[in-house]
């Protein structure tokens, strides 16, 4: 919520007891407005407050564009001896190709639980990428299969991070607001490690705010000492010293590592092969079909056999997702028909492949012949890659009713 100069007052709650139509249900109740002197952002990756309140007060001015990437995770129950508790395995590469980001990680944990993902750039150029597949690619490698050999899956998630780091920190401030944690890009892209980030953060927010009720100041004026704040702590010596780290794999692999190995030199410095911004947003990256690295047929050879590698049905069950399915989507497609003309033509409708919930169908018309959007709300394992993937931007995430979503505990 703004007031009239466009400073930020709260936050307004969304509306309760609405039917999937639109009309309110017997147990309506309207949003409630929570008001605040200082409204901290905290929301995690692509947050949806953050990112209205980013655009309409022009906090990204000046700055690069925020890039993500992608993890798509299972947790596996494993037969004893088979992968250590506390043993840390991180890959780069297979399967993903040389112009895409990509890794994975495999933890052991306790009662012989292995916590096993793969990481991709939602910069790749191919429309043809689907992050989930890549995944179930992953676990045929040899060695990752020989460790999940004789065991089960028994849970599912998937979640964005911010990857672009320091040059794409938005404004931190505005009059009545400050944005913490990876909403602000505090994400060390070359550890994938962001929580230490956002604690400090969240302290150096509050300090600032102390000084605020301190001077009765809630403006820019007074809010400003975040910024300061944080260039003046270890988040930016941390943020700073991997500023082009992924920057460079948008050039690819090989560049990504030469530069990778060169930062540890030089603390952060780049040669030669960044592109002229450090960062391009991602989905600006993404090629037409038949540009480029296009490929339709990187997948041919993926099976789901349901022991080893799972389709996305399958996968979300065991995200034990749940949403009350009376209530409208909380997957705004602001116009369908660039998904049944431009993007089909152009892209193949690349939702139904970058969300790793099956979530987006498109469906042939009986009748006319023509396809049609279908969106599984209830799928949705609110990652987020569709805010940030679709190609036109079209695709807005926003809180579903109720706290509904998938239940990660333990992951
Ligand atoms: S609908 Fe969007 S947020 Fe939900 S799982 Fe799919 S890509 Fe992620």
């Amino acid at each position: 919520m703004y007031d009239e100069n466009d400073a930020v007052i709260g936050v307004r709650t969304g509306d309760k007891g609405i039917d999937k139509d639109g009309h309110k249900k017997p147990n309506f109740e309207p949003g409630v407005d929570l008001l605040a002197k200082v409204t901290v952002l905290g929301e995690g990756s692509r947050g949806s407050l953050a990112k209205q309140v980013m655009a309409r007060l022009g906090l990204m001015e000046g700055k690069e564009p925020q890039v993500f990437s992608l993890g798509v995770k299972e947790l596996w129950e494993v037969p004893e001896g088979n992968f250590a508790e506390g043993m840390v395995v991180h890959t780069l590469g297979f399967p993903s190709d040389t112009r895409t980001y990509g890794g994975g990680w495999i933890y052991g944990m306790k009662n012989n639980v292995v916590s096993i993902g793969y990481v991709t750039g939602l910069d790749y150029e191919d429309p043809n990428i689907d992050p989930h597949h890549e995944f179930q690619k992953y676990k045929t490698h040899p060695k990752v299969a020989k460790i999940l050999a004789g065991g089960k899956m028994i849970k599912y998630g998937a979640k964005t991070i911010n990857a672009g780091g320091y040059y794409t920190m938005p404004k931190l401030y505005a009059d009545g607001v400050l944005i913490v944690g990876d909403s602000a890009s505090f994400l060390n892209g070359q550890r994938i490690k962001g929580i230490h980030t956002a604690m400090k953060s969240g302290m150096l927010a509050a300090e600032t705010i102390v000084g605020a009720f301190d001077h009765e100041d809630f403006s820019s004026k007074t809010l400003k000492h975040f910024e300061e704040k944080v260039n003046l702590s270890w988040i930016y010596d941390e943020l700073h010293a991997v500023r082009n780290f992924h920057g460079a794999f948008q050039k690819g692999r090989w560049s990504g590592l030469i530069n990778t190995g060169l930062q540890f030199l030089t603390k952060g410095m780049a040669w030669g092969f960044m592109p002229k911004e450090h960062h391009l947003a991602g989905h600006e990256r993404m090629q037409k079909l038949g540009e480029g690295t296009s490929d339709s047929s990187r997948y041919a050879e993926l099976k789901f056999d349901k022991e080893s590698t799972f389709d996305k049905v399958t996968d979300v069950f065991y995200g034990a997702v749940a949403h009350d399915e009376d209530q409208p989507s909380h997957l705004h497609v602001l116009d369908t028909e660039i998904c049944a003309t431009r993007c089909a033509e152009e892209y193949d409708n690349p939702c139904q492949r970058f969300c790793p919930a099956a979530v987006y169908e498109m469906e042939t018309d009986a009748v006319s012949g023509r396809k049609e959007l279908k969106v599984n709300f209830s799928n949705c394992v609110h990652c987020k890659t569709c805010d940030i993937a679709d190609p036109y931007q079209i695709i807005n995430w926003v809180t579903p009713e109720g706290g509904g979503g998938p239940n990660y505990k333990g992951m």
